[in-house]
């Protein structure tokens, strides 16, 4: 089966480059393994909304709609998903993962230059691949001495729907991330007895908004700048702005605010963690050093007997079996080029989502659509 372009993942940067394709006249084949577009938004915690606004975080050519609010619960986001893609007429191949990338034997600059080889045993050919499977790909397993013998429960952060089942039941959160401490102010909030939320760097919390002002409009204004000032003018903000909760057991965090979301670590935005751990519904505790039997040791040598450790200690890119061996990955397994950047070793080979910028990534995915397709159609 021959195709133009081939999208591997119907998430919003798949859908948002095939939608940005389908407006310049060009019908990809989006390809994903899940049964429904907007997999990764099907399978979050209940509680998450986007940190972003809404009017920030649309994809081309279609709003996401004012009945879902400023701030859009998960359900609805996968709601919109599903609106996009019907919007858009974008043809969908559900249920079958693209397991390879390969170059095509004989091809020429004209014909199809890729062959992605499904699960299902099929190729399907193309002059491009877009692939867009997600930052967030594989979760990080914790590899603590004495896992095997920890006799309690362990729960990654992808499989943590609510913390209904844990109401009465004592739980350590691993992971400062939006993750972690949403996660541990949702299991305060629905009775978990105690939540002890184990802190190996102190995040940076941010509000939401400030005087109406999404947090996320600062980010769009500082993208561009060079981290070392960002991280100055940030430094000193912080010391006004991020809560102080150094009483309560949770240190400061440094002043590298841009440094760290260069490295992939965006800060925290307070959707309550900050008002549970003053409430002490949360206790901030140190980093988890090995798992000994019914108990955590932590850094400092002090000891927690949790029910029950979530963990969420963010994701990898996973890229590896798909593209890793056409040279086209770097550091920390992400690729050397990103969006409209064209690859000397791998022309018609492009990818979107695999950064996470501080101005919000729906945002960016949107804007790395376009370029992309325009790159595409004028290749
Ligand atoms: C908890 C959380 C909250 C977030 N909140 C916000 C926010 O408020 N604002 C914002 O701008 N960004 C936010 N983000 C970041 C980002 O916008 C989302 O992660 C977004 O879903 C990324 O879209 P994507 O298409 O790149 O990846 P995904 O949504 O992960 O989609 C990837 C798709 O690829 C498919 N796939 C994977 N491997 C294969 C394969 N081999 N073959 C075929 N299909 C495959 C998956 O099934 C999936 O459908 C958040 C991220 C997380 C994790």
């Amino acid at each position: 089966m021959a195709e133009d372009v081939v999208v591997v993942g119907a998430g919003p940067g798949g859908l948002a480059v095939a939608a940005a394709l389908r407006q310049r006249g060009v019908d990809a084949l989006v390809v994903d393994r899940a049964a429904h577009v907007g997999e990764s938004w099907r399978n979050h915690y209940d509680r998450l909304h986007l940190h972003t606004p809404r009017g920030w975080s649309h994809l081309p050519g279609y709003r996401i709609p004012r009945r879902f609010g400023r701030w859009v619960a998960r359900a609805d986001v996968v709601r919109y998903l599903e609106e996009y893609a019907e919007h858009h007429h974008v043809r969908l191949r559900l249920g079958t993962a693209v397991e390879r990338v390969d170059v095509l034997d004989g091809s020429g600059a004209d014909g199809p230059r890729w062959a992605a080889h499904l699960a299902d045993g099929s190729v399907v050919t193309a002059r491009h691949v877009v692939v867009a499977t997600g930052y967030n790909h594989t979760p990080v397993e914790p590899t603590w001495p004495g896992l095997e013998t920890f006799t309690g429960e362990l729960v990654l952060a992808r499989d943590y729907r609510t913390g209904r089942p844990w109401a009465g039941r004592d739980v350590l959160v691993v992971g400062t991330g939006n993750t972690g401490t949403e996660i541990a102010t949702d299991l305060a909030e629905q009775g978990a007895t105690r939540v002890w939320l184990a802190v190996r760097t102190p995040p940076h919390i941010l509000s939401r908004t400030r005087f109406g002002v999404p947090a996320q409009a600062t980010g769009i204004a500082v993208r561009r700048l060079p981290p070392t000032v960002v991280d100055r003018v940030a430094g000193v903000l912080a010391a006004v702005q991020e809560p102080d909760l150094t009483e309560h057991g949770m240190p400061r965090a440094g002043r590298d605010l841009y440094s760290r979301v260069l490295e992939g670590r965006i800060p925290v935005q307070d959707v309550g963690v900050v008002a549970a751990i003053r409430a002490g519904r949360v206790e901030p505790v140190a980093a988890v050093e090995s798992l000994d039997g019914a108990e955590v040791v932590l850094a400092d040598r002090t000891r927690v007997a949790p029910d029950v450790v979530v963990v969420a200690t963010g994701y990898r890119a996973g890229l590896e079996p798909l593209v890793g061996h056409l040279g086209v990955l770097g550091e920390r397994g992400l690729p050397v080029t990103h969006g409209a950047e064209p690859s000397d070793v791998a022309p018609g080979l492009w990818f979107t989502g695999y950064t996470n910028p501080i101005s919000g990534m729906l945002r960016e995915l949107a804007i790395d659509a376009e370029k992309i397709a325009r790159a595409v159609t004028r290749a």
